[in-house]
């Protein structure tokens, strides 16, 4: 059942809040043994009982999984890396505090590539999650534990972040919802930094109007966030409509090469065919910048990186070495705790700031930022949308890109539109190979409520 539906349902009096609790903990004992979405998990029975008062608000005492990036009080905060195994935060998110608000629970804390840096989860510290469609292969990342436990049902909904796709791609390989906000729009206090111009709190879940739902909790201006737009809250569910009449759909030729195989190529010719049957004026458009977008991002992202993750030094957040000096504690510290792809962002980072070269790679990556932002806006003079898929293929195998590069490139598709900041949404489109494969819809800056509809519609039309 969807979030939707069990609100329907327990609002009707045919269900009650302990049959959903007991039966989503029906499929974790099922799942988790093979696809270990979690790396902690609250008490189901507690859930219940604490449940009872928050009866009356919109998520009536309902759980949610939480990305284990984002702080939540009750249970451990760990971003799925040894460095902080140990670590309790003192306060919450503003997403899980509005969650709470609003009635919900925090069911457990998702895995996730270590700090975030990833597209498979096999960069968890903890293990790797598995994909619920077939476990031989990846959920796709950073949030792959939010994604694989929507899709093995074991969650109603999830929050992940995103901060160059982590969102979309592992909903996309898992077959289920995700959205990316308009960079500012959810609030990232508490959410643990990885690149603080990059990162966003998205929902992930099983339909459109769920992730529409978990929108309007979590959305609107924070005063604990600098970079939190000065947007109210609002209620992305009241104007959602399945609708694509008159609306002018780009397709970019960049996101549809012909690598991507008969398969997927069939596929996104389908939606296309359906954009249209539902009145939509369809183009083909080019972002010729999109070849950048990788770069940039790396350099971009692994430099914020290197400075947000400075401050695990050993005297604070848990983790601690012995040295003989300071310089060697925090030196074993941060050998110790951090694994080989964090450490691969920190060294790139770090040689992209320092002196000499920060105007070759990172100042120059901030003017190629400003070009995608640009390519995108001109795409929106013409076009309300742009539709293709979420990643180049469906969910790889373990093991399957040990190359970095080779992992970096699947996150393609959903860069471009990170750097942009723009809001973007990923939902099943259709299968290649037997394996779920997204489509993305992409719009212009706080168009959320026109990337729902025409989402909702692509959904109706393709299931
Ligand atoms: N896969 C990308 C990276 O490794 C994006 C991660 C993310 O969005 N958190 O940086």
């Amino acid at each position: 059942m969807t979030l939707t539906e069990v609100r329907a349902g327990l609002a009707a009096h045919e269900l009650t809040r302990e049959e959903v609790i007991a039966a989503l903990w029906e499929r974790i004992a099922a799942c988790e043994p093979t696809v270990h979405a979690f790396l902690s998990l609250a008490d189901p029975d507690r859930l219940i009982a604490d449940g009872e008062p928050l009866s009356g608000l919109p998520l009536s005492g309902l759980p949610i999984a939480i990305k284990d990036n984002i702080c939540a009080r009750d249970l451990p905060t760990t971003c799925g890396s040894r460095m902080l195994q140990r670590f309790r935060s003192p306060y919450e998110a503003t997403a899980v505090a509005r969650l709470r608000s609003a009635g919900a629970q925090v069911q457990g804390k998702t895995n996730l590539d270590e700090f975030a840096m990833g597209s498979s989860t096999e960069h968890s510290a903890f293990g790797p999650t598995r994909n619920p469609h077939d476990p031989s292969r990846v959920p796709g990342g950073s949030s792959g534990g939010s994604a694989a436990a929507v899709a093995a049902g074991e969650a109603l909904a999830a929050l992940g972040s995103d901060t160059g796709g982590s969102v979309r791609q592992p909903a996309a390989l898992c077959g289920v919802v995700g959205l990316r906000p308009t960079y500012g729009l959810v609030s990232r206090y508490g959410l643990v930094a990885f690149a603080s111009s990059l990162d966003t709190i998205g929902p992930i879940a099983g339909c459109v109007r769920d992730a529409a739902l978990v929108l309007s909790l979590v959305a609107g201006h924070d005063p604990l966030d600098s970079t939190s737009l000065p947007v109210p809250p609002h209620d992305y569910t009241a104007d959602l409509r399945p609708d694509l009449r008159g609306v002018r759909i780009g397709v970019p030729k960049e996101y549809v090469p012909r690598e991507l195989g008969p398969e997927a190529l069939a596929l996104v010719e389908r939606w296309r065919e359906v954009a249209e049957e539902l009145g939509a004026k369809v183009m083909d458009i080019t972002l010729p910048t999109t070849e950048y977008a990788l770069p940039t991002y790396y350099l971009i992202a692994s430099a914020e990186a290197a400075a947000n993750l400075a401050r695990y030094d050993g005297v604070r957040y848990t983790l601690r070495e012995e040295g003989d000096r300071v310089g060697a504690m925090i030196a074993r510290t941060r050998a110790v705790g951090f694994g080989p792809e964090v450490k691969r962002r920190i060294a790139l980072g770090t040689f992209a700031l320092s002196a000499g070269y920060y105007d070759q790679y990172y100042g120059k990556a901030q003017r190629v930022r400003t070009l995608i932002a640009r390519d995108f806006a001109g795409a929106f003079a013409e076009v309300d949308l742009i539709l293709g898929p979420t990643s180049p293929t469906p969910a790889f195998r373990f093991g399957e890109k040990e190359d970095p590069i080779a992992m970096y490139l699947a996150d393609v598709f959903t860069l471009p539109s990170a750097l942009a900041g723009l809001p973007a949404i990923s939902i099943p489109g259709g299968t290649v190979g037997g394996l779920p494969f997204g489509l993305q819809l992409i719009g212009p800056r706080l168009s959320e409520e026109r990337v729902l509809s025409a989402a909702l519609a692509f959904e109706e039309a393709l299931n």
